[in-house]
């Protein structure tokens, strides 16, 4: 289904849960607002098969942390039996380890695993918590477990860990996983971040080192750097028209809202009440609800 910038719909990132065992502080928390609902794994694996016949076909959890569900595997089996394609999660790593097997048994294909530092000194700066050996531990066992390919998400921020990327680039490459670069998006409204860096400069920089770079057109025309020894993306949403042009995903917030724009809270449509009530009708016009909201957060200028 297209919407009426003429974006199709292929993409949905379910907020699965609100609590997290981390205090990121820049976290944008999906923007989601604190839920007092949650969502069953039958009721999540229905909502993704709604979403399957509007086109979609690739699912990512995030929250909070997804694996702070004890019925993480449920949810997963849950979506696996709809007509989804794929279905991957976004992790802080920190609990990975001993389940990385299950969750791919379950039905998961691959992570992405949030890790900003390879310092223990930063990340316990960045996330509040002492963990980083346990999500290195845990991006060994998601290799193991062929949750592949791992991408390890890095938000780069400034004065903190700027100086770290060919540290982590190294780091990635050796353990066989994708980089992935995140530039800082600023939710709180009060003005630019002090820790916002423009990756502009890294990604020429990655250019001169590239043996190739591609522009993925479904996942907001980011820019994949193929260099000699592995793969880095670059994610720059920030004042970017041409990301908000390419996107191509709907949200599900935790408390069962679909949520056209991570940016925006005053655009949620309530899709679990009419799930809820049985009127599949009513949640299917949710659904189309909702794609007819989207509309891109940064538009070029003068448009
Ligand atoms: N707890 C999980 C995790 O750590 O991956 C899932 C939720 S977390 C919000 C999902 C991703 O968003 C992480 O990779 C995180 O680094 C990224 N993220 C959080 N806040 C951000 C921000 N303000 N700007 C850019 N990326 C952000």
């Amino acid at each position: 289904m297209r919407d009426r910038f003429g974006r199709s719909l292929t993409g949905l990132r379910i907020s699965v849960t609100d609590d997290c065992n981390l205090n990121c502080f820049y976290c944008h928390r999906e923007g989601c607002p604190a839920g007092s609902r949650r969502m069953s794994p039958e009721e999540i694996g229905r909502i993704a098969g709604l979403a399957a016949e509007f086109g979609v076909r690739k699912v990512k959890l995030t929250g909070g942390e997804p694996l702070m569900r004890k019925d993480i595997t449920d949810v997963i089996r849950s979506i696996a039996e709809t007509e989804v394609s794929e279905i991957s999660m976004t992790t802080n790593g920190t609990l990975l380890a001993d389940v990385a097997v299950e969750l791919a048994d379950a039905g998961l294909d691959r992570v992405n695993i949030s890790l900003d530092t390879l310092n223990n000194e930063t990340y316990r700066r960045i996330t509040g918590e002492d963990m980083l050996e346990n999500v290195l531990s845990g991006i060994e066992a998601a290799i193991a477990a062929d949750l592949t390919p791992v991408k390890i998400n890095m938000v780069v921020l400034a004065g903190i860990n700027d100086g770290e990327i060919e540290r982590m680039i190294s780091y990635a490459f050796r353990q066989g996983a994708i980089l992935q670069l995140i530039e800082l998006i600023d939710v709180g409204g009060g003005g630019p971040s002090p820790y916002h860096h423009d990756l502009a400069e890294v990604e020429r920089e990655l250019s001169r080192r590239a043996l190739a770079v591609e522009t993925r057109e479904h996942m907001n025309a980011r820019k994949k750097f193929i260099l000699p020894d592995g793969e880095v993306e670059v994610v720059r949403p920030m004042h970017n028209s041409e990301f908000c042009m390419h996107c191509t995903r709907l949200r599900l917030t935790s408390g069962g809202y679909l949520k056209p724009c991570l940016m925006r809270n005053d655009n949620l449509v309530d899709v679990l009440t009419p799930l809820r009530e049985g009127m599949m009708d009513e949640a299917r016009e949710a659904f189309r609800r909702a794609v007819a909201l989207r509309e891109p957060y940064f538009k070029p200028m003068g448009g």
